[in-house]
């Protein structure tokens, strides 16, 4: 049965062992509530136990004799267990690229549930603390050094926090499992025993492209896309499968080996007039798209200073740009050369 009232300013005690307490204490305070916690019997004064209206016992607390006849018929008593592992989990969200508007309602919903959120540089959600009220935000894409947390130490944060019995959202760029190591995140849960569910997010390769007018199939023009990790070289064998196989080529993470991926794609054997692009910081209010031909592109964005975030796409749907470029009201889109 799932009663819903209105809690916001009601005074609420939340009584127990420290650790044990938190999820209570955040849940209340998203609803609203003032929250008090008190970690020991006697840490329950007569001022406190006067103002309480509801008086939340976690865990051991509810065997405390003494807190329960301060409270008994003064205020609405709830009774709690304590965080355990069987009810901690981890939820893979993906946040989309670019804009907070591009994020799943289901996304949204684990936000709202969540104890503690782990999100990365390119989870562009807008104000996490606003959407995920109470929970511990920790920004694993930076440190104060801006160093990035290493991949293990994400996944040693997200199973512990898990297995203390918190709902751990892990908020990613696009969608978790296009080199979001999404699927090494759900095998560090299940290898701890730890539920995990994936939301899956608009992912940058299909979404950005479109975000400048290139839809990545089109018909009559491609029906096969290849989606490749730029960030290590393009070896020329994969180059000439990729030539072979034709259709649109979409690299991530690609510009800065930008020149010899569009190398290795040219001497593979396709052609150096297939029309290219670059479309930087999808979804931003700085998205940026330079449109040219395999052979050009690198120049381009030598001259224009473009630059990580990018999307890169390599076909003949690139064309379909310029449809979109004629739209009236259409964001604004930069064709050079
Ligand atoms: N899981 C993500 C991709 C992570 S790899 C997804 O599905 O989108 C990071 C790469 O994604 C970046 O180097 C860039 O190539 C691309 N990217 C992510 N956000 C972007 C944005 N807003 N605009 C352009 N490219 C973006």
């Amino acid at each position: 049965m799932l009663i819903e009232t209105d809690i916001t300013g009601l005074p609420v005690l939340v009584i127990g062992p420290t650790g044990q307490t938190d999820p209570a204490v955040r849940r209340y305070r998203r609803g609203g509530a003032q929250v008090i916690a008190v970690e020991s019997a006697s840490g329950l004064t007569p001022v406190l136990a006067e103002w309480a209206r509801v008086a939340v016992l976690v865990g051991a607390a509810r065997d405390w004799g003494q807190a329960r006849a301060a409270l008994v018929g003064s205020v609405l008593l709830v009774e709690e267990a304590a965080p355990n592992a069987a009810r901690g989990r981890v939820v893979l969200v993906g946040a989309g690229p670019g804009s907070a508007g591009l994020l799943t309602l289901d996304g949204l919903r684990a936000l709202a549930d969540a104890d503690v959120v782990l999100t990365d540089r390119l989870a562009e959600v807008g104000d996490v603390a606003a959407l995920a009220p109470g929970a511990e935000v920790i920004d694993v894409g930076k440190l104060p050094g801006h160093h990035a947390v290493p991949q293990t130490k994400i996944e040693r944060i997200m199973v512990e926090r898990a297995l203390a019995g918190l709902t751990v959202v892990r908020l990613k760029g696009g969608d978790p499992y296009v080199f979001g190591r999404g699927g090494e995140e759900v095998a560090a849960a299940v290898d701890a025993g730890v539920p995990v569910t994936v939301i899956p997010g608009v992912s940058s390769a299909v979404g950005v492209p479109g975000a400048a007018g290139i839809p990545v199939t089109h018909r009559g023009v491609s029906h096969v896309v290849t989606i490749l990790s730029g960030h290590v070289p393009l070896e020329d064998e994969r180059a000439r499968g990729l030539a072979q196989l034709g259709g649109t080529v979409v690299v991530l993470m690609g510009m800065h080996n930008l020149v010899p991926i569009a190398a290795a794609l040219e001497r593979s054997g396709l052609d150096p007039d297939t029309p290219a692009a670059v479309v930087e910081r999808g979804f931003t209010p700085d998205q940026r798209s330079l449109v040219g031909t395999l052979g050009t592109l690198p120049g381009l964005v030598e001259r224009n200073g473009a630059a990580s975030p990018a999307v890169i796409v390599i076909g003949e749907v690139v064309r379909q740009s310029e449809v979109w470029a004629r739209r009236a009201g259409a964001r604004v889109l930069e064709v050079v050369g």
